[in-house]
């Protein structure tokens, strides 16, 4: 007689009740995952979650009610999960997760978050209600073992501990990840209340044009003002609002605002100059951004040429043909681009001469030398070069030294910004700085 061997394997490698990868195949793509990793220096996690269902009390409740109790879980579980994460069964009422390639450890804790929530309601099963808590494990490539067996054997002892206090929470094996972790679910739970909250404050930065000393734009920057923490600078919250789906609605906030914000300066009669809002990558590929672009400028009444977008160097060459067709399309707005944190990724030239833009900004941690470190001496020089031929502007960002300004303006950079200039500072105090930048004399 002649065996299919697909079905074979598939039985092997399959639940029969959930559908889901069993423990030896979960194994296999753990290996795999953990072979990449190595290759390209990447994080995983793996979360056990023991749902503590399957017990001598719950035995009496027959075959039917806990197999509905187990499928239930399983789609649940499933639900709160993303298609490129790995949901297994293990055996009886554990089951298991790869988080394949996450940016910080400490990100698998909102995952852990929304495995609990699933949770919330009970589940029906012959006309009875279950209510579940679940305990999760977790532990993390490389911070807690860097083979299969160490990384289950870890997150099983932390799920021990997770059981013991109770259940109905997860726990990390290593300490330190584990209170950043805390932290940052902290954070994430206030920022979703921030916007509501009016916690989220834009301060503004100038930017001077070394020709004659005008203001050519302000580069809005975000600040969180936190009741109980103080000022929360951009680089520890706008990771997490990434992370979290929030940054749209952020992100919506500070272009709503930027653009009030210029429009009101405008009407009181100010110079009228560009106002630059930090696009984050997750923004930028969002498939509604134009629209939310066009309503902001709609809803404010600011001319779209006053509206520019600083869009890191880093994501608009990520994916050059789809970011080309997206800064196509934010051009046909009438809004100006510009090129942010240049010369620290991989620029292709020939990509750059066909984007719309009409500014480049200048890496800090080059100016940040000049004109002292000859490399970043050479390497500026060559943006600054770079960029002229190719008939844009350059912006030198991150300018703090009057030494600085001299050499950039020996060197023809056209605009410069920094604490040289002005401190970021917020709506209501940017507008004495105005004053005193247009009567200050640069050199
Ligand atoms: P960025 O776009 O590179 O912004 C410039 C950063 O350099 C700002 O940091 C600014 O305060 C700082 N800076 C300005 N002048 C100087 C100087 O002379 N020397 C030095 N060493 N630093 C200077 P900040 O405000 O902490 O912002 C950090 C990053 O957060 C920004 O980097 C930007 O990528 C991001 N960010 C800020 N606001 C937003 C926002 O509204 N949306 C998004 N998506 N990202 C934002
Ligand atoms: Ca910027």
């Amino acid at each position: 007689m002649q065996f299919d061997s697909k079905p074979l394997s598939k039985l092997a490698h399959y639940d029969d009740l959930t559908l889901l990868p069993n423990r030896i195949l979960f194994n296999e793509i753990l290996n795999k995952g953990i072979s990449q990793a190595k290759r390209h220096n990447k994080i995983l996690a793996i979360l056990v979650i023991d749902i503590d269902f399957l017990k001598e009390s719950h035995v009496a409740l027959g075959k039917e009610v806990l197999d509905k109790v187990i499928k239930d879980t399983s789609q649940r579980l499933t639900a709160s999960l993303r298609t490129e994460d790995i949901l297994a069964r293990l055996e009886g009422d554990q089951f298991i997760v790869l988080l394949n390639d996450i940016a910080k450890a400490k990100f698998a804790s909102s995952v852990a978050e929304k495995l609990l929530h699933a949770f919330a309601d009970p589940i029906k099963a012959d006309s009875q209600e279950f209510f579940i808590k679940p305990s999760i494990g977790i532990s993390v490539y490389p911070n807690d073992g860097h083979s299969l067996e160490d990384l289950l054997k870890n997150a099983d002892a932390a799920l021990f501990k997770a059981k013991q206090a109770g259940g109905n929470i997860y726990q990390f094996y290593g300490k330190e990840i584990e209170s950043e972790a805390r932290e940052y679910i902290q954070l994430e739970t206030s920022l979703r209340k921030a916007i509501k909250n009016n916690e989220l404050a834009l301060y503004y930065q100038p930017k001077t044009h070394l020709k004659n000393g005008n203001i050519t734009g302000v580069e809005a920057l975000m600040r969180w003002e936190h009741p109980e923490l103080g000022i929360i600078q951009p680089g520890k919250f706008i990771p997490i609002a990434e992370d979290s789906g929030m940054i749209m609605e952020i992100g919506e906030w500070a272009l709503r605002t930027a653009c009030r914000d210029n429009k009101h300066w405008q009407d009181e009669g100010y110079e009228h100059f560009t106002v630059a809002v930090n696009i984050s990558a997750k923004q930028f590929y969002h498939p509604e951004i134009t629209q939310v672009i066009e309503k902001v400028l709609k809803e404010t009444g600011l001319n779209p040429q006053y509206l520019e977008l600083e869009l890191p160097e880093s994501t608009v060459m990520d994916n050059i043909e789809s970011a080309t067709n997206i800064l196509r399309e934010l051009k046909s707005t009438g809004i100006q681009l510009s090129i942010d944190h240049f010369g620290i990724g991989n620029t292709s030239i020939s990509h750059l001469k066909q984007f719309p833009v009409s500014t480049v900004k200048i890496d800090k941690s080059f100016i940040k030398g000049v004109p002292n470190n000859p490399d970043d001496v050479a390497i500026t020089n060559a943006l600054i070069g770079l960029v002229h031929n190719l008939g844009l502007e350059a912006v030198a960002e991150g300018v703090e030294t009057g030494e600085q300004v001299q050499y950039l303006v020996s060197q023809h950079c056209d605009i410069v910004q920094g604490y040289f200039l002005s401190l970021p500072l917020p709506a209501d105090k940017i507008v004495l700085q105005f004053k005193k930048l247009m009567d200050k004399v640069l050199i």
